[in-house]
């Protein structure tokens, strides 16, 4: 770069920066309160609240409140908003902050308003794991027992897969929809399944994009108010969490997993949504089914009253927790009593074909998914190599070999190809020989099937039996922790 253009940088610089720090100044002077602990002073600087939590100071709510509004009007530069994010890193949020800054980034874009349906509106939120499909069972069950789920999900995050790759996969599905889509939708079967619009927690977007390219995204208050913010925009007054504990999960251990979930309940309490989180295993895949067509296929069956008992277990106890937050069962037991019936007797089926068909999707894949969904035209058998019991799965690696197959993304572009995948054919626990089928390939591409072979074969653990993990490992709600 010349000298002059380094001088017109600098300059630019100086005055772009100068303009933001009157303007953090006006703003904290134009402050007219709204929170009970925000006691703005005069000429506030950014720097100075990114010093404050660079020292371990706690900030107050105005503070945050001015951040999160600032920054999402491009009056924080970048540079400055990465400077605060690894300070928070380091240092930490206390709960108070916590809210406050959720809160804020909620505020930061559109709230949606449900109240004409005269009914509290729930829903859940799984941390991620791999083949955990248990939203598309879920969602159409509960509207079915009576409480409105208005679902906006995620796509494929690192090795986990996402709700939304997974409805794309019935032909014609539409993720994107317009509200006045979602509305009819709610009206009519209580339920919508969508991706996130841009009115929905600007900030967080924002925020994200900052974080993915800072090395700050492991950081429990920053994952917490990103996935709360966007939750509560949904204009819920319920939330379950399913909290995910294991190799297949971000949160690898029961300690890490509880500090994160007693975070995303506070956060949830503090808004005044009420909020439980349950702690569930993802030391192996959930069901059988990895991949995106294959686990709508699994899904499909759970809503004929079959499906994997996990799978099964999972949609009943999460179920039972949203009918009772929605007020329309008087104990969780009696709400998973409702989600079992609903399971059973196809009604929770209906709802699901009825959201099929009001979203563009082919109803047909409903009724015969293995002709209408998307199927792959070679399947492979792995078998094991070794005698032994099945010791352990490396969940990760068993979602980074779907991902191989082209289930999900290795870069942000890539395509996912619906119909691939793989079926598991082992559970922790069985007894192999070698030669024993462990699992099946579903694939399109041969030279993709060897490196996600090469995968499994490493992942499955085979030796002496090791001890079980339950299912459910912990219930965590707003007055604290309770058994399982
Ligand atoms: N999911 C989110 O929505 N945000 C995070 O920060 C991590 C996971």
């Amino acid at each position: 770069m010349s000298t002059h253009l380094l001088v017109h940088a600098f300059n630019f610089r100086q005055r772009d920066l100068g303009s933001m720090c009157r303007r953090y100044r006006e703003f904290a002077a134009g402050w007219n309160g709204g929170y009970s602990h925000g006691v703005p002073r005069r000429n506030m600087l950014f720097t100075e609240t990114i010093q404050k939590k660079r020292d371990g100071v706690e900030l107050t709510d105005a503070e945050l409140e001015m951040a999160i509004q600032l920054f999402t009007r491009d009056e924080i530069p970048d540079y400055q908003m990465s400077a605060f994010l690894m300070a928070v890193f380091f240092r930490g949020m206390s709960r108070r902050e916590m809210g406050s800054w959720t809160k804020a980034m909620l505020h930061s874009g559109t709230i949606l308003d449900w109240s004409h349906l005269g009914k509290r509106c729930v829903d859940k939120h799984s941390t991620g794991g791999v083949g955990d499909k248990i939203s598309i069972p879920l969602a159409p069950a509960v509207a079915t027992c009576g409480v409105p789920v208005p679902m906006i999900s995620g796509r494929g995050l690192g090795h986990t897969g996402g709700t939304l790759d997974k409805l794309e996969a019935i032909p014609g599905f539409k993720v994107r929809i317009e509200s006045a889509l979602a509305r009819r939708c709610m009206e009519e079967i209580g339920v919508a399944m969508m991706g996130q619009t841009e009115e929905i927690a600007p900030a967080d977007r924002r925020l994200y994009a900052l974080r993915d390219a800072t090395s700050t995204v492991e950081s429990i208050p920053l994952i917490a108010s990103s996935i709360m913010s966007k939750k509560l925009a949904e204009g819920i007054g319920g939330l379950v969490l399913d909290v995910k504990v294991g190799s297949g999960a971000f949160m690898k251990t029961l300690e890490d997993a509880t500090r994160l979930a007693e975070t995303l309940v506070y956060i949830g309490e503090y808004s005044g949504c009420r909020t439980v989180a349950r702690l569930t295993r993802m030391d192996r895949p959930l069901g059988k089914m990895i991949g995106n067509a294959l686990e709508v296929e699994e899904s499909i069956e759970v809503l004929r009253g079959g499906g994997p008992a996990d799978v099964r277990a999972l949609v009943v106890a999460l179920g039972g927790e949203m009918l009772h937050l929605g007020g329309v069962a008087s104990t969780v037991k009696t709400g998973e009593q409702c989600i079992r019936e609903v399971l059973d007797d196809g009604s929770a089926l209906q709802t699901f074909r009825r959201m099929v068909e009001l979203q563009g999707g082919n109803p047909a894949a409903v009724d015969t998914p293995k002709q209408s969904l998307p199927q792959a035209q070679e399947i492979r058998t792995v078998t094991a190599k070794e005698a032994g019991h099945i010791r352990a799965v490396d969940t990760k690696e068993m979602g980074v070999a779907s991902l191989l197959l082209g289930a999900g993304r290795v870069q942000k572009t890539d395509r996912i190809d619906p119909a691939v995948g793989i079926e598991m054919l082992c559970e922790v626990g069985d007894v192999v020989a070698p030669g024993t089928p462990i699992c099946r390939l579903h694939f399109n591409d041969r030279s993709r099937a060897d490196k996600a072979e090469e995968r499994v074969v490493q992942a499955i653990d085979v030796g002496q039996p090791g001890a079980e993990t339950a299912l459910f490992l912990g219930r965590i709600t707003g007055g604290g922790h309770n058994g399982d």
